[in-house]
């Protein structure tokens, strides 16, 4: 490729909030087939709001807000954020963790107020020895509104949920059946519980879902469609999405996301807004035609 035309291509890019690295990520765009995309923070806002907390007894529901919030203070992920947020929204008085300790993908845990207080999903509860399924049929209720449910225990005993809802970005929608329109596949990869994901996938029309994946999983996928024959793009915006932006062929990090994130991508959505994929997606191809 001339330096040139790839010069031309990522000025352009630029000026539309579309950061290229190299002239690798711009040639390789052109050849993707296959758009893999995180769902939180990627096609959501990434901004969670809580939407209910549902305590089994012994707590009251500001009582379990308090030390969550308390456990969350230290984690960095959005989830952790919606919670201490809501705390203060409700200015309620908040409280020191210490011994604080996270599992990336699976939630956190701190002792508060003397008491060991966790929270995540139903993998780092049953990894606790602290999962009580009966939870499971109001979970399911509000996953299937899209919310993520994150289980709470407090010394080992479940003690009860809380939710939040995610909105889809506004340009989440139009990004995707553009896509769609340029022939490309859509596969979502999540965290979250399949439920939920099924939920977002199916009011944006995302033709494959892998839900309930390690950050370990994610890169697997990547692999496992690039051996198929695919060419991969992925967009993602957490640490967890790293090593899986490093392994596709291009790799989309949203600016609104971590910084590891995009160390590890070609391609910068400065402002996180997806219809980014599809103008990176059409300069590759005006950059190459012009080179050709
Ligand atoms: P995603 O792929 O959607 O960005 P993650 O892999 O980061 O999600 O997290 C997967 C799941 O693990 C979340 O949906 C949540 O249930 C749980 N989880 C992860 N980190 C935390 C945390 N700090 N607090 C509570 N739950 C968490
Ligand atoms: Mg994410």
């Amino acid at each position: 490729a001339t330096p040139m035309s790839i010069m031309v291509g990522t000025g352009k890019g630029a000026q539309n909030g579309v950061l290229i690295k190299n002239a690798e990520a711009l040639e390789s765009m052109e050849k993707v087939d296959t758009i893999v995309v995180d769902k939180t923070g990627t096609l959501t806002a990434g901004k969670p709001e809580l939407t209910a907390i549902e305590a089994l007894g012994g707590l009251d529901e500001d009582e379990m807000l308090i030390l969550v919030a308390a456990v969350e203070t230290a984690s960095e992920h959005p989830l952790a954020e919606a919670i201490v947020n809501a705390a203060k929204a409700k200015s309620l008085d908040m409280v020191k963790a210490s011994d604080f300790s996270s599992t990336t993908g699976e939630g956190a845990q701190a002792l508060v107020n003397g008491k060991q207080v966790a929270v995540g999903n139903s993998k780092f509860m049953q990894r606790l020895n602290s999962f009580d399924s009966t939870l499971l049929e109001r979970a399911d209720k509000r996953r299937k509104d899209g919310e993520t449910v994150m289980f709470v225990a407090v010394d080992g005993q479940a003690a009860g949920l809380i939710s939040v809802a995610d909105p889809i970005k506004p340009s989440t929608s139009e990004a995707i059946s553009l896509l769609h329109k340029a022939g490309l596949r859509v596969v979502m990869l999540t965290g979250d519980n399949e439920i939920t994901a099924r939920a977002v996938a199916s009011k944006l029309k995302i033709d494959e879902v892998h839900a309930d994946v390690s950050p370990e999983d994610k890169n697997r996928i990547i692999k496992e469609l690039q051996s198929s024959g695919k060419v991969v793009a992925m967009a993602g915006d957490g640490i967890n999405d790293a090593p899986a932006l490093a392994q596709a062929d291009v790799g989309i990090a949203m600016g609104t996301g971590t910084d590891v994130a995009m160390e590890s991508a070609g391609i910068t959505l400065v402002k996180g807004d997806l219809m980014g994929i599809v103008r990176a997606h059409k300069l590759s191809h005006s950059t190459m035609r012009n080179i050709r």
